[in-house]
């Protein structure tokens, strides 16, 4: 048997799958494109001001991301080296050598 193991660093408590997180952020790229762009022509009159408009964005951006399971879309999910992580993998190992018993074995 040469089954390639993926290593996953995330556990999501939503559909109990080894996952490794998606990283999903608010706001859209383009739109933090723009403000730069426009922030950065408007600088002359506002004295500079305006270019903390667009570090406010970006800062929004950034502090509003999340990370998210790739299968159920959900928020819920957690380290591996968390308690509710190993109980999860724990419950899904013991399902699974429930499944493997019923093929045999050489
Ligand atoms: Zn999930």
């Amino acid at each position: 048997m040469n089954r390639k193991k993926i290593k996953t660093t995330h556990v999501c408590t939503k559909c109990t799958a080894s996952i490794n997180p998606m990283v999903k952020k608010q706001g859209l790229f383009f739109i933090e494109v723009a403000v730069w762009i426009l922030s950065l022509l408007i600088i002359p009159q506002t004295a500079g001001t305006s270019i903390f408009i667009a570090v406010g964005y970006s800062a929004f951006r950034l502090l509003s991301k999340k990370i998210i399971c790739p299968k159920c879309k959900s928020t819920a999910i957690v380290f591996n080296d968390s308690d509710i992580a190993k109980k999860i993998i724990q419950e899904r190992n013991e399902l699974r050598s429930y499944g493997i018993s019923s093929s045999d074995k050489n």
